[in-house]
């Protein structure tokens, strides 16, 4: 369920993020290579890093924690992203995935498959909407730059983000079953514990929920990644329900 991330470091990040948090995705391409870019981030000289890296047989190679700042966007030139925040560093507020190759050659499926992993797993963890809107190319900040260049299909890379944030297996489940009760009207989600999964129906508040289980890796809303899962297969977000956190009786 966990994708096989490597490692790495560099010395060229912040930590914490000056309290903001990850709000967007931004889609670098590195041209380079994997192996080039681990020494260039390595070296204080550059001055550069970014979170990830995606070699073009879909290994990933992190570099900084999602939690603290990675210096990948922080420059600002007549920017075409519609969700920018004037006056502030984009680093603090966004993750940044570097893409091996060079912006003319075509990525293979590999590179997407492991980029829409990662960008669903970054999505789910931080509650970002996966659209075009928070997953945006390096030069809709920096106009100057071609970064990523037009190979990459964006749009494939956010449908199969999609598909991957609603994939079953990505999630843990603890099987327990128990009952709780809705606080509010509350929408039950087919097969996967995330608001990207279609609501099935919804349920009005102070109604009776059985539970077969729950996962504890689904989307955080409100700092809350607990859902319930009953028997159908379908998910319900613990936090609006009588027991907020499984396990614990409130
Ligand atoms: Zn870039």
């Amino acid at each position: 369920m966990t994708l096989p991330i490597t490692w790495i470091g560099t010395p060229n990040r912040h930590k914490g993020r000056e309290g903001f948090r990850p709000e967007a995705v931004v889609v670098h391409i590195m041209e380079g290579t994997l192996a080039s870019t681990d020494s260039w981030f390595g070296t204080t000289e550059s001055r550069v890093s970014a979170h990830y890296g995606i070699a073009r047989d879909g290994r990933i190679h992190q570099y900084v924690g999602e939690s603290d700042t990675a210096f990948h966007a922080g420059r600002v030139w007549k920017p075409k992203w519609r969700s920018i925040r004037p006056g502030v560093n984009p680093n603090l507020y966004t993750v940044g995935i570097e893409h091996e190759g060079s912006g003319e050659s075509e990525w293979p499926d590999a590179m997407y498959t492991a980029s829409a992993k990662l960008i669903a797993e970054v999505c789910t963890r931080w509650s970002i909407p996966i659209d075009r809107a928070h997953i945006v190319g390096h030069r809709e900040i920096y106009g100057r730059k071609t970064c990523p260049n037009d190979v990459v299909d964006l749009d494939r890379l956010i449908a199969l983000a999609k598909a991957a944030a609603v994939t079953p297996d990505r999630f843990n489940f603890i099987p327990q079953a128990g009952t709780v009760r809705t606080r509010t009207a509350l929408h039950i989600r087919r097969g996967a514990p995330t608001t990207a999964a279609p609501v099935v129906r919804t349920a009005p508040p102070n109604d009776k929920l059985d539970y077969v289980g729950w996962c504890s890796n689904g989307m955080s809303v409100n700092g809350n990644p607990h859902w319930y899962r009953d028997e159908d297969g379908n998910y319900f977000w613990s936090g609006a329900t009588s027991r907020p956190t499984p396990g614990i009786v409130d």
